[in-house]
């Protein structure tokens, strides 16, 4: 299976990946992760990118591409793969069409999970995410056993700079105004499948299961 999950910031894309990889044993692919890794480990490309992050704004297109390009070469990504949070622009997906032909695969969905502006500003503004294995949390739907402490790895759980009030914000209008043309992009090929996200994540991980019967 090759699936693309794209939605607004907090639409639950990271939480559904990580839920379903197992089942259809495909590499879960997250930009987002990719660049916190680089910006943590110091690299050129994380010291180009984390002055975008930092303020909510898309990375440059050039270093995106050429990060992916390098990533769905990698021999995990050969049986399959799940993308979450790339691509973000029109430009990303041409790119994306673009290496899938040189690649001679196919994508198989692009799942829009749908949710509202009020939803994602409520559901990121209470966020955590485990600083050592990425597991991802809510202070009010989904927390931790112990207070700042990761259930899976005992590492520390936090707060991401860019999940506060007024990051979000601007990450939403970025969203609107560079990734939302994408559904037109995706739609118009046929390749796009609705579901509303803005409910608990079952609906929406039986609907990601489905895609299997579907192929
Ligand atoms: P995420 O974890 O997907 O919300 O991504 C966190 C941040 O990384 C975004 O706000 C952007 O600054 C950057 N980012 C992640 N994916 C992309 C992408 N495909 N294109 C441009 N910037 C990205």
């Amino acid at each position: 299976m090759r699936i693309i999950l794209i939605g607004p910031p907090g639409a639950g894309k990271g939480t559904q990946a990580a839920a379903i990889k197992g089942k259809y044993e495909v590499a879960h692919i997250s930009t987002g992760d990719m660049l916190r890794e680089n910006v943590s480990a110091g690299t050129e490309l994380g010291l180009e990118a984390k002055g975008f992050m930092d303020a909510g704004s898309l990375v440059p297109d050039e270093l995106i591409i050429n990060m992916m390009r390098g990533r769905l070469s990698q021999p995990d990504a050969a049986g399959g793969f799940m993308l979450d949070g790339f691509p973000r622009t029109v430009t990303q997906a041409e790119a994306l069409d673009e290496l899938m032909d040189e690649m001679s695969l196919a994508l198989d969905a692009v799942v829009l999970l749908d949710v509202p502006d009020e939803t994602v500003v409520g559901r990121l503004s209470s966020r955590r995410v485990c600083s050592s294995c990425g597991a991802i949390y809510n202070t009010k739907a989904h927390p931790t056993k112990a207070e700042g402490i990761c259930d899976v790895c005992s590492g520390g759980v936090i707060q991401r700079d860019d999940d506060k009030e007024d990051v979000i914000r601007n990450r939403l209008a970025v969203y609107h105004s560079k990734t939302a043309p994408l559904v037109e992009y995706y739609d118009k090929t046929g390749r796009l499948h609705r579901v509303g996200a803005a409910g608990a994540g079952d609906a929406v991980r039986r609907y990601l299961e489905s895609l299997k019967d579907v192929k």
